[in-house]
């Protein structure tokens, strides 16, 4: 299986970019966030729990979103491969999902770490806030989220470069600019692999 974490600070494009490489390299594509919005949604238990962390731009505990994971995996079972999007955020999660692709025969392929400036990242997500109706794409939630990525989130490269997994990509540009810079070092990847 290909299996690719796209990681990033928020506004770093990495659902933009998982919809390019998931049509490139036929993967199914799994975003935590978004599976959060749909639980918040339909008004399940899960849903109100992540509303609350959500809307302050706090992360969701590490249980709920690995208990969550796991059930989304299983129902990809039988994929060429998932794209992470927004998952793993903390170490916990990181190796929790070394241990369910181990379990399930696999591995994460590689990380693709893209890199974008905080002044850059702030301007995407108010100009996403005006479309998005997102409740976290506001000045003082962005804010806090730039905080939790760099605490909380950011230090998972490391995790990474430790696996042998990690590749930074410049992620501006423009987004076909960037795909190729990811589809360069996926393609290395999967010949490597081969
Ligand atoms: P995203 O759509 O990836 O920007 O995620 C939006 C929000 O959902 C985050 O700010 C977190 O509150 C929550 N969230 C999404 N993925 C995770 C995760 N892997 N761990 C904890 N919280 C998450």
């Amino acid at each position: 299986m290909l299996n690719v974490v796209i990681f990033g600070a928020p506004g770093s494009g990495k659902g933009t970019q998982s919809d390019l490489i998931i049509k490139e390299f036929g993967l199914e594509h799994i975003s935590t966030g978004d599976v959060l919005r749909a639980e918040i949604k339909e008004g399940t238990e899960l849903g109100k729990i992540a509303n609350d962390y959500i809307s302050k731009g706090q992360l969701v505990p590490d249980e709920l979103i690995i208990d969550m994971l796991a059930n989304v995996l299983d129902s990809k079972e039988n994929s060429k491969g998932v794209i992470f999007d927004g998952f793993p955020r903390t170490i916990p999660q990181a190796e929790a999902l070394k241990k369910m692709l181990n379990e399930r025969g696999t591995d994460v392929t590689l990380m693709i770490n893209l890199h974008v400036e905080e002044g850059e990242l702030i301007n995407r997500l108010l100009e996403r806030g005006k479309s998005s109706g997102r409740s976290d794409d506001n000045i003082d939630t962005i804010k806090s989220r730039l905080e939790v990525y760099h605490s909380q989130t950011a230090p998972l490269a490391e995790y990474y470069i430790k696996e042998g997994k990690h590749h930074t990509i410049k992620g501006v540009g423009t987004i076909e600019e960037i795909f190729e810079r990811i589809k360069e070092r996926i393609k290395e990847r999967i010949n490597i692999h081969l």
